[in-house]
């Protein structure tokens, strides 16, 4: 605990959205806090005003600053981020660069997110690599011990979902970490639901590979992601495709590739919204992923605590560590039936179903879970209202 009080007062003054809804809705898509939502649209404004590439140009500093400040969440150089427009983009680029062969292993986890699965599958039909899944441990997060007996010389990737899409789990990233870097084999982590959440570093995580979505915790724009490719990786990658950006035409049958990880991207993209995304970042620095991460596991825990106090009501949770995202089953209402519910009373909540971590949903026996994920704007009393809410909807 950092220790010092959160000045929720603010975080909502500066949320506009918080005048509207109870947004618990933060694991699918967080309210923009003022300064975001100006940095995007100043920009497409500038846009209008004086041509797209005149804009681009006058907001250099803006755009070269994403990197900076991206560099600072992540603990990394500039010149080790790429940006992008979401982070399935980000997380496939850096997976389809990998020179798979025939044999090939590949360890993931059973909290793995079903775009990465389909990608593991469709490598596993092409070259025939072998996808295999780390069993959880008696707490229901990734079996470090597991893991450690599964290594061998075959093993390609290590490949881990930090935070579900589907639940509070925080999966032992660090410790897994460790254990791909002593045998030398490459670690791919989507942070897509721990960006923003809480402190991430990837000397810390032991990490080559990162990917992050802008709009989640990290409360950016949507149509933003971030890909983190340690240095001394680079090579032993191959971009799944160049363009004129992220290499260049040097002779009629002769191209170079950029340096560092902007190979990655391409020529277009949404400046405003990438923008955004560096007003993003700037904003959770400026309030501390160490205050973000003990504020929103607080209200979770409260949250949980208040769940597990309404008759018929589940808390679906899982491992030692559990972070911001709040899943539940009800007795005699289906997901679909308490979102609707919830969204007539102007609350936010979603629905995860098992198409989406499959693995994970068929082990623990779960069609689909109520997904309520907070955020360090939501209060006790929203909680209070929502739990309120739902024993409403139980009863009626
Ligand atoms: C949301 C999510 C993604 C995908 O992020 P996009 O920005 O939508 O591409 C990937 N992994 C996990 C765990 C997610 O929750």
């Amino acid at each position: 605990m950092t220790g010092e009080p959160f000045d929720v007062e603010l975080a909502r003054k500066e949320t506009p959205g918080c005048a509207s809804v109870i947004h618990l809705n933060n694991a699918g898509s967080s309210l923009m806090p003022q300064p975001v939502l100006d940095a995007v649209i100043d920009h497409l404004r500038l846009e209008s005003r004086i041509g797209g590439y005149e804009a681009a140009a006058e907001a250099a500093d803006d755009v070269s600053g994403v990197y900076a400040s991206a560099a600072r969440l992540l603990g990394c150089t500039p010149q080790e981020l790429a940006v992008l427009d979401s982070a399935t983009r980000a997380w496939d680029l850096a997976f389809y660069s990998i020179p798979f062969q025939q044999g090939d292993r590949i360890l993931t986890s059973e909290a793995e997110y079903a775009s990465n699965f389909i990608a593991y599958l469709q490598v596993a039909q092409r070259y025939g690599v072998q996808v295999e899944v780390v069993p959880n441990d008696e707490s229901g997060q990734l079996s470090v011990a597991r893991l450690r007996e599964l290594m061998d010389d075959r093993v390609r990737l290590v490949s881990l979902t930090h935070v579900p899409t589907n639940g509070g789990l925080v999966n032992p990233a660090v410790e897994v970490g460790r254990v791909a870097r002593e045998a030398g084999v490459l670690y791919l982590l989507d942070a897509c639901q721990s960006a923003g959440q809480m402190p991430l570093d990837v000397d810390v995580l032991g990490c080559d590979l990162l990917s992050l979505t802008g709009r989640k915790y990290l409360r950016g724009p949507r149509g933003t992601g971030l890909l983190y490719v340690r240095a001394d990786r680079l090579d032993e990658l191959s971009p799944p495709m160049l363009d004129l950006h992220a290499a260049t035409w040097v002779s009629r049958d002769g191209y170079e590739v950029r340096p560092g990880a902007r190979r990655f991207e391409s020529w277009e993209c949404n400046y405003a919204a990438k923008i955004g995304l560096g007003a993003a970042i700037d904003y959770a620095l400026g309030w501390g992923l160490a205050s973000i991460r003990d504020r929103v596991y607080h209200l979770a825990d409260g949250l949980r605590v208040r769940l597990g106090g309404i008759p018929g009501v589940e808390v679906r949770d899982v491992g030692s560590e559990r972070c911001g995202i709040t899943s539940f089953t009800a007795e005699g209402l289906s997901g679909e039936e308490i979102k609707a519910f919830m969204a007539r009373r102007g609350i936010n909540v979603s629905v995860s179903r098992v198409a989406s971590t499959r693995w994970d949903m068929e082990n623990r026996g779960l069609d689909e879970v109520v997904r309520a994920s907070v955020h360090y704007y939501n209060t006790i009393e929203e909680i209070d209202l929502f739990c309120r809410t739902l024993a409403e909807a139980l009863a009626s």
